[in-house]
């Protein structure tokens, strides 16, 4: 994938609303707003600065990525 241009040191994460949402560390960082999303790419950028993939791995603002860890191809019922 491209390099986005909206990422933004964790530091200095600050919401333009409220409630603010999770920072890039709590453990609910995934249930941030969603401020771009590209579902024909299979991601999404959160306002927290995370890139939320659709598999459920993340891409951190410090760089750090986050290996998938929901399971995503449950059989229906
Ligand atoms: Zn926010």
């Amino acid at each position: 994938m491209t390099t986005t241009t909206a990422l933004r040191p964790s530091s200095a994460h600050s919401c333009h609303h409220h409630p603010s949402c999770p920072g890039a560390a709590a453990p609910d960082r995934d249930a941030a707003l969603v401020l771009v999303a590209h579902p024909e790419q299979g991601w999404s950028l959160l306002c927290n600065g995370i890139v939320l993939f659709d598999d459920t791995g993340e891409l951190l603002p410090d760089g750090r990525a986050i290996a998938p860890h929901r399971p995503t191809d449950q059989a229906a019922a």
